[in-house]
């Protein structure tokens, strides 16, 4: 399989290759060259099978040459050995024709990790093939560093450095980052904002000497293997429902386009999906684009559901590319327009045929705690913020009958409720208990360094985590416990 860029002018490369440079060049994202296709006949062979494998099945064509499929097959198991339902993706009915799918039962407890424990295995694969070793680097609000920091925690030929604001995470997310103690791993605490964190990253990526020197990369949500990571899971619902002989619906929480952009894609491999339904928060640019055709950005503004707050879904250009038959120059030209003006500007015919396929959905912070309450109280089904609007999306959507020709709905549950005790405790009156494996994370120590916001000071901390791992004899880098 080969991999082009949505504009156009970076080199074509193959999975490996897009595995380690994440953004392509010229600024676009990877796309696959043309979409593996499944007939009816090989989707229904699939039925039945542990998640794992099917996953390695699904993943195969997008890998091609670049890992034999009985590794591919070993490193799928390997990634969801640790999960903690037999099921590693369970459904769960909620209502006639509606159910929710369970994404957070790895070790972070949100669905980042579906896609985080194969990437972390993967890196390693690839690396050990070419004698290679890279530095990570990146910046977290939340849920995604320490769903990567668990990922790479004690691989050989990955170093992970994750900025968080000192102070600016909830206890939980920055516990789950700080307390994954191994060589590979630092955790810094910025002392500045989360745009701060993101800033240093950027820098650091332009310092090409360093960048070169540590052989930087990242794992953010533009990176291609993250999205052929999540498609399974959708097969694995849609098949435990009917298809491939009826068509299913998705209901995603949505911020940066990543996850529903994996169910496009199962979509485009042949697997009847009749509604994409995009649930948004407050932050409801995608609402906005679907119903009225208006993208465009306005500031973020926080929410219950942090994951999801975002100005500018990524992801969502691999879906314009499509929109537009693969042009890259007018996938390129509309970003452009988009960066330059705010606003994105999208052919009538261009939109209607988005609206064919994708639905919007929007919910406040003050419907999001009633709709975990109603929830709580209609079924006994507790939802974390970010995953009851999806519910809720497909719950009103399908009860208002817009849904009813796309089949059975399946709203993907994104975190597990006990990452979020406050908001839950509002709504609820309950305080969500921590899995087992996590139940001792107050107790457990902490290790990182807070550090001023300084590309020289970074710099020299990424440095040092790196080295010590190349070269036994240079002195480790203290943490500063909390
Ligand atoms: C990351 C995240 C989302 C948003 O997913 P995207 O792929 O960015 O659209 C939703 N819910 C939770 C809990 C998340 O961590």
């Amino acid at each position: 399989m080969r991999y082009i860029s949505t504009r156009g002018e970076a080199p074509i490369r193959d999975f490996s290759g897009v595995l380690l440079a994440g953004l392509a060049e010229d600024g676009g994202l990877y796309m696959p060259e043309s979409w593996p296709q499944f007939s009816h006949d090989e989707w229904r062979a699939m039925r039945g099978l542990p998640y794992p494998d099917l996953a390695a099945r699904i993943i195969q064509p997008f890998v091609g040459d670049c890992i034999p499929a009985e590794t591919l097959l070993t490193l799928c198991r390997d990634a969801y050995a640790g999960f903690t339902h037999p099921a590693i993706v369970p459904l769960v009915q909620l209502d006639h024709d509606v159910y929710t799918q369970e994404l957070f039962h790895g070790p972070t407890l949100a669905f980042k990790d579906m896609a985080m424990q194969l990437l972390g295995r993967l890196f390693d694969y690839v690396l050990s093939q070419s004698d290679r070793r890279i530095t990570i680097v990146g910046a977290t609000s939340g849920d995604t560093g320490s769903a990567a920091i668990e990922a790479v925690r004690g691989r050989d030929r990955v170093d992970i450095v994750i900025l968080h604001p000192e102070g600016r995470t909830s206890t939980v997310q920055r516990r789950q980052m700080t307390t994954a103690i191994a060589p590979n791993i630092g955790n810094v605490a910025v002392r500045g904002t989360f745009d701060d964190c993101q800033d240093l990253v950027k820098a650091m990526f332009a310092d090409t000497p360093f960048r070169q020197e540590m052989s930087l990369s990242a794992v953010n949500s533009i990176n291609w293997a993250r999205i052929a990571a999540q498609i399974p899971y959708y097969v694995y619902a849609a098949l435990q429902l009917g298809a491939p002989d009826r068509a299913v619906a998705f209901s995603v929480p949505t911020g940066n386009f990543g996850n529903v952009l994996a169910a496009y894609a199962a979509h485009r491999m042949g697997l009847p999906v009749g509604k994409l339904v995009v649930a948004s928060n407050r932050n409801d640019i995608l609402y906005r684009f679907l119903s009225a055709n208006d993208m465009s950005a306005r500031p973020v503004e926080p929410s219950l559901s942090p994951s999801m707050d975002i100005q500018v879904s990524s992801n969502f250009e691999r879906v314009l590319f499509e929109l537009l038959d693969r042009d890259p120059a007018a996938t390129a030209a509309t970003i452009r327009a988009f960066r330059e003006t705010g606003r994105m500007p999208v052919a009538d015919a261009t939109w209607q045929k988005a609206r064919t396929l994708f639905q919007g959905f929007r919910m406040d912070d003050t419907d999001t705690e009633a709709a975990i309450r109603a929830l709580r109280q209609e079924t006994g089904y507790l939802a974390d913020p970010h995953s009851v609007i999806g519910i809720a999306a497909a719950r009103s959507l399908r009860n208002a009958g817009s849904l009813s020709a796309a089949g059975p709905v399946i709203a993907m549950a994104t975190a597990h409720p006990a990452k979020f005790p406050d908001a839950m405790e509002r709504a609820t009156g309950e305080r969500p208990a921590l899995p087992p494996h996590l139940s001792d994370l107050y107790d457990r120590e902490e290790r990182f360094t807070v550090a001023d916001n300084n590309l020289a000071d970074i710099e020299a901390l990424v440095r040092n985590i790196a080295h010590r791992n190349t070269s036994p004899a240079s002195s480790p880098v203290t943490g500063v416990p909390a």
